[in-house]
This record gives structure tokens, sequence and C-alpha cells, in this order.
């Protein structure tokens, strides 16, 4: 399972359970909040492989 953020699509999200808030904050661009995308391993490799054609420019 990966936790992906919603605002610059990093998976280096971390849950913040030890607070009452229980949000999740991304370590790359700090986004912080109660919603991030969920994915499995299949459809995160999928995902990975859009980005990056996206970035590409195809
Ligand atoms: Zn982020």
């Amino acid at each position: 399972m990966h936790r992906v953020c919603p605002q610059c699509k990093s998976d280096n999200v971390i849950g913040d359970f030890l607070m009452i808030s229980g949000s999740w904050t991304c370590l790359d661009c700090d986004y912080r909040g109660s919603f991030v995308l969920e994915m499995d391993d299949p459809d995160y490799a999928e995902f990975l492989r859009e980005e990056e054609e996206h970035n590409r420019g195809v």
C-alpha cells in the first residue's frame, strides 16, 4: 500500500497518528491534511508510469 501526496504526487507521506488530528504530512512539499491517495502496488506502478509519460510530454 502506498500513500501518495495529492499535491506533489510523492509517496513520502507519513501518518500523524500520535497526534489527535490523525492527519498526514508530506515530507516533500509540507502538505498536511486528512486526505491522501491510497494505492496498491500495481496501481502505484501504473501511476508512476503515467506521471513519467506526462512529464516527458507524450
Ligand atoms: Zn507533497
